[in-house]
């Protein structure tokens, strides 16, 4: 339901009519940065996390020109209405916009800030029930991951290459084997009865879904340690007693099934895992004026 629109720069217009400049360094030197954000009933779902990211994305690249945190607060719902879209996801990206190729900063600089929203389908509950497979790959991204910028290519490469393996993502290891995250995601084990994901650095990014994740399994008495895992430990340690899934704003959470070669748990969704996604899907749901969805764990039992 609904069609694609672009807001950029000040106007509204088809997707298809948006004219970048050539010269525009987001295209020449990847000088920008971006936020994802999931559209559901209408909401832009946990809009003032994504916005308070871009914000630090921003200052990160000393793009503070740009401050346009509080313009997206309205332009944003006004897109998502305006394109009558009820579920999808809506993309921003800022640069630091067009100037003569020169890696120095312009001064002052014309950003270009751009956002457009795009109609897709809900996963359904079989997609999700089928759960996915991570590639590991060694994370050759730069140093500041945390910043979400529009340099891509690592992950472009790491996701084609994942791909082509016949997984769904790739999964970022660093030095030692430690699991940083997915291509595209957040990666959380649960491993001895304690649900582990990578902490905060400038390794991964710091993903909203991660965040509210986090926050619900807290809430829900489950034990969560913010601490560094190896890959031996989910696949040589205890393939079949581990659970491992991945969190983004696009996807949810995603059970992993199999990581390489090795099958996780029984190479079905486990237990943690469904109870995770339930109390997700079942806040967003309420969040956005939805009646909660049925629960996963009672179809996986059917
Ligand atoms: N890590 C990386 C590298 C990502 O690209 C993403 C998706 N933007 C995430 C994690 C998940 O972040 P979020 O939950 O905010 O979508």
């Amino acid at each position: 339901m609904g069609s694609e629109l672009l807001y950029l720069n000040g106007s509204f217009l088809p997707l298809s009519e948006g004219r970048i400049e050539v010269e525009d360094r987001g295209f020449q030197l990847g000088d920008g940065v971006y936020e994802v954000i999931k559209v559901m009933n209408g909401c832009l779902v946990w809009l003032a996390d994504h916005l308070a990211r871009l914000e630090r994305s921003l200052a990160a690249v000393r793009l503070t020109e740009a401050a346009v945190g509080h313009e997206l607060e309205e332009i944003l719902p006004r897109l998502v209405r305006e394109a009558g879209v009820a579920y999808g996801s809506v993309y921003v990206q800022v640069t630091r916009g067009p100037a003569p190729r020169e890696f120095i900063f312009p001064r002052p600089p014309r950003p270009t800030v751009l956002a457009y929203v795009r109609p897709s389908e809900p996963p359904t509950p079989a997609e999700i029930l089928a759960g996915v497979a991570l590639h590991p790959v060694e994370d050759l991204r730069w140093a500041r991951c945390d910043i979400k910028s529009t340099n891509l290519l690592a992950a472009v490469l790491a996701k084609e290459e994942a791909k082509e393996a016949g997984a769904d993502e790739a999964l970022f290891l660093g030095p030692g084997g430690v699991v940083r995250e997915g291509g595209s995601s957040n990666v959380f084990a649960f491993l001895g009865g304690v649900l582990r994901t990578h902490p905060l650095s400038n390794r991964i990014l710091a993903g909203i879904t991660r965040l509210h994740v986090l926050r619900i399994a807290r809430r829900e008495g489950i034990p969560v340690e913010e601490r560094e895992f190896s890959l031996t430990e989910i696949t040589e340690q205890a393939p079949a007693d581990c659970e491992v899934f991945t969190a983004s704003t696009t996807k949810d959470l995603r059970p992993v099934v199999r990581v390489g070669d090795q099958v996780i748990g029984d190479g079905r969704p486990g237990p943690v895992t469904l109870r995770l996604l339930d109390l997700f899907r079942r806040e967003q749901a309420l969040l956005v004026g939805l009646e909660p969805p049925p629960a996963l764990t009672s179809r996986l039992q059917g």
